[in-house]
């Protein structure tokens, strides 16, 4: 069972390595998925944790769902954070539960 949209993209999304510890370091992991913000990005391997986001699957075309990055940062912004990647936040908004409506 897999909540994406194909399993390319499961396997492109999930660190198997046995050398890298984190996916931004290995360059077999191309895609990254951000629960939080709902966000599909193409990785940039230059040493950072930076991502192109994407709108479609790159393997089965599937239009991915849209970034809710801007309406995550909205709000908790209407909850009194204004910097929400510093201040400790509810744990909701660590994981897709914030936006989820069977929860
Ligand atoms: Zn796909
Ligand atoms: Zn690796």
């Amino acid at each position: 069972m897999t909540k994406h949209c194909c399993q390319a993209m499961q396997d492109n999304l999930t660190l198997n390595c046995s050398i890298h510890l984190d996916g931004f370091d290995c360059p077999d992991v191309l895609v990254n998925y951000i629960e939080k913000f709902s966000e599909y990005g193409i990785i940039v391997h230059n040493g950072g944790t930076g991502h192109i986001a994407i709108n479609f699957c790159p393997w089965c075309g599937t239009r991915l769902p849209p970034s809710r990055r801007d309406l995550w940062f909205d709000t908790l912004a209407d909850l009194g954070f204004q910097n929400p990647t510093e201040e400790p936040i509810p744990e909701k908004f660590h994981t897709d539960a914030w936006y989820r409506r069977d929860n």
